[in-house]
């Protein structure tokens, strides 16, 4: 894909794809800027800082959903600020979407607002979260609940991070990225579906996955950035993720609980004479593929039904879910939680969930 600039209400930032993120390193570090990378991607690409200046501070974080909160940004802040940061000076984001949170989010509170750069590289990173401006942390055991659009100033893709990426990193950022496919419709979907069993070994096959996500993503971004309407439809499957990150202490990774939610979304949809069981039965089975390897079991309902409640997309004692009416047809719902729809719970617990 050639590169490309996002649209942005804040202001338009350029994504572009790369090969060599060492020298674009060294070409745009300026006095005073300061490195939040992954302390993972640090140890495996040890060159990866070498021709940035010595006086340039790095600060190593742990991609842990721990470090998405308030808790863990204090000795991030207290470091800019010691090591003396100012408005002027720049954060550049190297990691997957853990790191990106994190560095958008310092970076929209310092000095109310200092101008950040981002190297995603997980899949997850590179497919989806790199655009679309949104900065959250978790609080409490709460996932996303505190945050803002911040958008980067510049995105590099350099696909050559996926190499060390595991394959249990793959299926997430592949999870993640599925549900755009799903959003768009049939013959996305189709696509994503066959291309699947390939993309883990084959670049182009991946390269020409995460081209589409971000083409789009970019599309619904660039209508309604804040989401406050049509992009609330990439919602999907993310209100039940985020539960199940929150219930399983965040050890299912987060393609692989939204992969999880679409089905929980699409079985919901199903029950409400919204949806065919042959669609979802369709694209249960990619989600099969997606989530394999993967167990989820024992999750308390009332905790379950607790979490749901906390999904920042609610509107009072309702639960705003998006639904599926079929390929390219997901739509925004008011949903009471009471007896019934807990009685749907129970039942996809019991029968459907993840084993
Ligand atoms: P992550 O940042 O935790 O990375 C996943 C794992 O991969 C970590 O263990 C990390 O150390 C490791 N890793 C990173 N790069 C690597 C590489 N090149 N080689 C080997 N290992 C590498 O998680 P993620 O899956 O990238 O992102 C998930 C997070 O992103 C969640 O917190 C989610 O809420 C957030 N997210 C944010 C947005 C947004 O728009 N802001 C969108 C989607 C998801």
């Amino acid at each position: 894909m050639p590169d490309f600039t996002v649209k942005s209400i804040v202001h338009d930032y350029k994504v572009q794809f790369v090969d060599d993120s060492k020298q674009i390193l060294a070409r745009e570090m300026k006095e005073g800027d300061v490195v939040i990378i992954d302390n993972k991607v640090k140890t495996l690409y040890p060159d990866l800082l070498n021709g940035i200046s010595q006086n340039n501070v790095v600060i190593g974080i742990d991609a842990d959903e721990r470090q998405k909160s308030y808790q863990g940004l204090i000795p991030i802040i207290e470091k800019l600020i010691a090591g003396g940061f100012r408005k002027n000076h720049r954060l550049i984001g190297i990691g997957g979407g853990i790191t990106q949170d994190v560095t958008a989010f310092t970076s929209s509170i310092m000095y109310r607002g200092v101008y950040w750069l981002f190297f995603p590289t997980t899949l997850l990173a590179q497919g989806d979260s790199c655009i679309g401006s949104k900065t959250s942390i978790n609080f409490g055991e709460f996932k996303n609940q505190v945050g803002g659009f911040y958008p980067p100033n510049e995105v590099y893709i350099d696909l050559n991070f996926l190499d060390t990426l595991s394959s249990a990193e793959l299926q997430s950022g592949l999870g993640e990225m599925s549900h755009y496919f799903v959003v768009v419709g049939e013959g996305d979907f189709n696509r994503f579906k066959k291309e699947y069993p390939l993309a883990k070994q084959d670049k182009n096959i991946l390269n020409g996955l995460i081209e589409r996500s971000l083409e789009i993503k970019k599309s619904y971004i660039e209508i309604d950035e804040f989401d406050r309407n049509k992009r609330q439809i990439f919602n999907y499957g993310h209100s039940f993720g985020h539960a199940i990150e929150s219930l399983t202490n965040y050890e299912v990774p987060h393609g692989i609980a939204v992969s999880c939610g679409m089905d929980m979304a699409n079985f919901v949809s199903v029950k409400l004479g919204y949806l065919q069981c042959e669609i979802r039965q369709e694209i249960r089975e990619l989600l099969e593929q997606i989530w394999d390897g993967y167990v989820i079991s024992n999750l308390s309902i009332e905790k379950f039904a607790n979490a749901l409640s906390k999904d920042k997309k609610n509107v009072g004692k309702e639960l705003r879910l998006i639904l599926c009416k079929g390929y390219g047809k997901l739509f925004k719902t008011g949903i009471q939680l009471d007896r019934q729809f807990i009685g749907l719970l129970e039942e996809y617990f019991d029968k459907e969930l993840v084993h």
